[in-house]
């Protein structure tokens, strides 16, 4: 069946439906879920119950024991997680969350609600592990745990992409998305996953990235992108990998090496690295920021993260910087330092070129390089001819985890006033904390979903269309691996004619570099604009 019509996927009815939720069965309609996890990537990292199945099958194949399993697990994790407890104890449905999910937005579908969807799981806690619940079961809104919840589980924990939003929001700081964590990492100890979060997942395990480009094939990336930045610029640079004693490990999203329109914003961090001379190296075993254990286990996260911290030390640089991404972000944030740190090994990140001490990363001793350039700037460090993107009439969009999860709102713009001449604001409400996510983040941003990653990223899409309408908006700037791969379908479908870069991108267009040659085109290869080239 086809992808449905923008004019048809915007009909949205919000009316409640017919019968009660705990009496409807999850619908698994193509185009509105993601695929199962394949055998060979859970048997690659070990993970329980490998088989082959489909959602939409009638037999999941679970193991005989998945509900004691699941129950068990959740009462480890509600001793472990004072969090967790607590977000299934204190929701006073005041309602505040309702429509706050892009989802919810985007389908009409009342189980996206955050506080329906954390209910899908409240609803077993309140049977297993309360008294009223034990007692009055469906009275005190309690149910049992059965296949067909967890395969509601199964539904709705992938159509929520962990973005945070809903929290803002709340009066109690309830966070579903550390419901919809728990939930999937409860689902992983049966053998539920989907296959776009364990492929990547099973991939970075074996080889460090999320593709699963071996060591050779990192290097063949890096000098192919050192010969096209000197067939761009006239500059030749200097790219190392594994350089042992370099000052500093430069880790960033594999997406940036070998996605579109990422490779832009990795050609001009290798520009401006270059010409601040700053001493770093690549890793080809930490070739990947991202880490898609956040979309699986905490166990997970810290499997993956491990070779950062172990690469910083066998390298022996003094601290780490990381490139543009989103969950990769709140990984290093939120749990890096805890999981596999401290990381005394390393110094508090001083930058060489400035002077500056980023006392913000004295624990987890990484800075993110929109701080590192924002500095360069403030300093007067590098020189910019911002013409040079005159052909970008630009908007931001915050990525999810980097403007909840750090607070990263003004280093980005920053950035953008000095580097662009056009940049116009979307409406309050939709950026900064209250940013609208892209609507296929947390792993859901394959094929198989098309049609609710578009009725996800409909908010989204919806506030860049009103710039593009308002001020003529051509492209959409943006801080996050996964967002510069979803983003680009999302507005194809919704706002034709607005393109996506990073943030990087922009700079590298913009910066004048010692012994260039006559600037031409920008890192696309696209002509700059008329008035920049005279
Ligand atoms: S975390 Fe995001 S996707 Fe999940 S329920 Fe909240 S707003 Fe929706
Ligand atoms: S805003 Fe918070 S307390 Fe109110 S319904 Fe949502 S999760 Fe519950």
């Amino acid at each position: 069946m086809a992808n449905p019509k923008p004019d048809e996927l915007v009909q949205i009815g919000y009316q409640a439906p017919p019968r009660d939720w705990m009496d409807t069965p999850a619908d698994f309609r193509k185009g509105t879920y993601c695929y199962s996890a394949l055998a060979k990537n859970l048997t690659y990292l070990g993970l329980p119950n490998p088989r082959e199945w489909q959602p939409f099958d009638a037999d999941w194949k679970l193991p005989p024991d998945w509900k004691e399993t699941i129950l068990k697990g959740m009462k480890e994790r509600l001793e472990k997680y004072r969090s967790f407890r607590l977000f299934m104890d204190i929701c006073v449905r005041c309602g505040a969350c309702a429509d706050k999910c892009h989802f919810y937005l985007g389908s009409g579908d009342a189980r996206n609600m955050p506080v329906l969807r954390a209910e899908l799981m409240r609803s077993v806690y309140r049977r297993y592990f309360t008294l009223a619940g034990r007692l009055f079961g469906r009275l005190a809104g309690a149910r049992d745990l059965t296949e067909d919840v967890l395969k509601e589980w199964f539904y709705y924990f992938y159509q929520c992409t962990e973005c945070r939003r809903c929290s803002v929001f709340c009066p109690y700081g309830i966070d579903t998305a550390e419901i919809t964590m728990m939930a999937r990492e409860l689902m992983t100890l049966v053998g539920v996953n989907i296959n776009w979060v364990l492929e990547p997942a099973a991939n970075c395990f074996r080889t460090g990235n999320h593709l699963g480009i071996q060591p050779h094939g990192f290097k063949d990336s890096v000098d192919f992108a050192v010969d096209e930045l000197e067939e761009l610029t006239g500059v030749r640079v200097d790219a190392s990998i594994n350089r042992k004693g370099a000052e500093v490990l430069l880790v960033v999203p594999s997406a940036d090496y070998f996605g579109s329109p990422h490779y832009y914003t990795f050609l001009g961090y290798l520009a401006l690295l270059h010409e601040v001379g700053l001493d770093y190296t690549f890793s080809a075993y930490a070739s990947e920021g991202g880490n898609f254990g956040l979309f699986t286990s905490h166990e997970m996260i810290k499997r993956l993260n491990a070779k950062i911290y172990a690469e910083a030390k066998r390298l022996g640089v003094k601290w780490i910087l990381g490139g543009e991404c989103g969950h990769m972000w709140r990984v290093l944030h939120q749990y890096m330092d805890t999981m596999n740190g401290p990381a005394d090994f390393l110094e508090v990140p001083v930058s060489p070129v400035t002077g500056t001490r980023f006392e913000n990363a004295r624990s987890t001793k990484m800075v993110h390089i929109c701080e590192f350039t924002a500095d360069l700037i403030h300093e007067g460090k590098i020189k910019l001819d911002p013409s040079r993107n005159d052909h970008w009439n630009v908007t931001f969009h915050d990525s999810c985890n980097p403007a909840r999860a750090l607070g990263m709102l003004e280093e980005p713009r920053y950035i953008l006033r000095n580097v662009v001449r056009q940049f116009h604001e979307m409406p309050e409400g939709t950026i900064r904390e209250q940013t609208f996510c892209c609507g296929s983040g947390s792993g859901l941003g394959t094929d198989e979903n098309f049609e609710m990653r578009m009725r996800g990223g409909l908010p989204r899409a919806n506030a860049v269309k009103y710039v593009k309408e308002k001020y003529g908006v051509n492209l959409l700037a943006c801080m996050c691996a996964i967002d510069k791969a979803t983003l680009p379908p999302l507005l194809e479908y919704w706002v034709p004619g607005v393109e996506v870069a990073g943030i990087h991108e922009l700079v590298g267009n913009a910066l004048v570099m010692r012994g260039e040659k006559e600037r031409n085109t920008d890192l696309r290869g696209e002509p700059i604009a008329e008035a920049a080239h005279a």
